[in-house]
């Protein structure tokens, strides 16, 4: 996934894949017009701090991560409105190995299970 400093710049991506939304938490619907509109309106009124990033679903849904972890999904694709979409964006497991055994280890251990060797 791509990450966007504004919304406008996810919105105009979206608007490629699908074309129309709807809120996630009301029955708002949104065309490519009034999502472009309301996109740029946010990034005016309510910029995002620098930690901050949108992203966007292969289907077009908007979603907006604040902490560089969990994602907030904004805007639901009407294509596909029951798309598996991810709750973070590093939720895709990262897999690791030890340079020592080659035994593939947890990501975030400090320590091979098998071998005990410190890995960095
Ligand atoms: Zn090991």
């Amino acid at each position: 996934m791509e990450r966007f400093d504004t919304m406008l710049e996810a919105a105009e991506l979206a608007a490629t894949l699908c074309g129309s939304w709807s809120f996630a938490t009301s029955n708002d619907r949104y065309d490519v017009k009034g999502l472009l509109v309301l996109a740029e309106t946010s990034d005016n009124e309510n910029p995002i701090d620098e930690d901050s990033f949108y992203a966007v679903s292969p289907a077009g849904a908007i979603g907006l991560c604040e902490d560089g972890e969990d994602i907030d999904w904004l805007f639901l694709s009407d294509n596909a409105p029951n798309e598996d979409l991810p709750l973070t964006y590093g939720s895709v497991p990262q897999m690791k190995f030890c340079p020592k055994c080659g035994l593939p280890v947890v990501s975030g251990s400090q320590f091979c299970g098998k071998c005990g060797c410190e890995l960095k």
